[in-house]
């Protein structure tokens, strides 16, 4: 069986020995000494200021937009996964949908200029597979408008842009360490922002509240574990490795493409996804079917764009986003799937 995506697990002994530390601290969560390191590690690793870590992705979000004061409405991407538009709604703030860019499937920048500036508060761009976003003129816009800028940067662990960390831009960056992403922590993720009055704030809503001892502000609790920490320190130690795995992998992937299909991954892609676009709807699923009646399972991701769910089908209609949801595959990347698997699965899609 080959499924679209396997979690990576780190060597037992090295993830034991994170563990006999806890053993040892006797502290399981709360800022300990383990979130603490994963924390620093991943700060030297991007050369950003703040990474505060949190219990997943989706908490990530929801309380970015706290700390930001979003409460209205927001702009955001219709290509994405769900969590990144029913955080907002979940927040009671009003998702905006704005369409794609057929090349890189990233946030169109041209459709936010006709935008009113009063008419939405913040845009939540997403880097969708680790493409990046054309963060400049998203940055340039949002800087004319007044907007806030919080990136969705769940696909994006090691993405750069413009020579650095593609964490760095806007008001924020939010991180996915779950574990069918490139880098997990079994559940978790993190925030990351250069505003250090804005992390402190951020600090103090993922933990009840409290700053110093003192509660100043309605929180939650979305604070990471000792025993996730561990898991991504372990990580950490062979995350190098299996980027490299799976890049070569993508490689192949790409090498041996029949013409029918194209890749929507741009030229620095991190190894995270490996989409493919078929000509149309008919032939991915003529496609999917193949694959499966041999044991392996791509994934119709993401799918369908999030305008099209009933959930949100009141609001605006993106025609490129919805088109390309309907013919685009991801197709499996491991580290331990094997070059002939590779070829194989390739062999079976036309
Ligand atoms: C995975 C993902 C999230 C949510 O992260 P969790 O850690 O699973 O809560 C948010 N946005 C995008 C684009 C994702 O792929």
């Amino acid at each position: 069986m080959i499924p679209v995506t396997k979690p990576h697990l780190p060597n037992i002994d090295v993830y034991k020995s994170y563990i006999d530390r806890i053993y040892q601290s006797n502290q399981l969560t709360n800022n300990g000494p383990l979130v603490k390191e994963l924390e620093l590690k991943l700060k030297q690793r991007w050369g950003v200021k703040n990474v505060i870590l949190v219990a997943n992705g989706t908490l990530a979000l929801q309380v970015i937009y706290k700390a930001l004061g979003l409460s209205k409405k927001v702009a955001t991407t219709p290509f994405s996964f769900i969590a990144t538009a029913s955080s907002l709604s979940w927040e009671s703030i009003e998702p905006k949908f704005i369409d794609i860019k057929p090349d890189d499937l990233t946030l169109d920048p041209k459709r936010l200029e006709n935008i009113p500036a009063k008419d939405i508060e913040a845009i939540i761009p997403v880097h969708v597979y680790g493409n990046p976003c054309d963060v400049q003129t998203i940055q340039e816009i949002a800087e004319s408008k007044g907007w806030k800028v919080i990136y969705d940067a769940a696909h994006a662990f090691d993405c750069e842009y413009k020579g650095k960390s593609i964490l760095e831009y806007g008001d924020a960056s939010t991180i996915s360490f779950h574990a069918t992403k490139l880098f997990h922590t079994v559940e978790g993720g993190a925030i990351v922002t250069n505003d250090e009055a804005l992390a402190t704030k951020v600090r103090s809503l993922i933990n009840f509240g409290y700053t110093d001892g003192i509660i100043d502000l309605i929180g939650t609790n979305a604070k990471m574990s000792e025993v996730h920490a561990a898991m991504g320190l372990a990580m950490l130690t062979e995350i190098d490795s299996v980027i490299d795995r799976r890049k070569r992998l993508i490689e192949t992937y790409i090498h041996h493409l029949p013409s029918e299909l194209t890749t929507p991954l741009i030229e620095n892609y991190n190894g995270s996804y490996f989409p493919v676009l078929f000509p149309d709807e008919k032939l991915l699923i003529k496609a999917v079917k193949k694959l499966e009646s041999k044991n392996i399972y791509a994934r119709r991701y993401f799918y369908p764009s999030l305008d099209q769910l009933p959930i949100f089908r009141s609001l605006e209609y993106c025609q490129i986003s919805s088109k390309i949801a309907s013919r685009v595959l991801c197709l499996p990347l491991y580290s331990e799937l094997s070059d002939n698997d590779v070829k194989y699965i390739l062999e079976l899609l036309v």
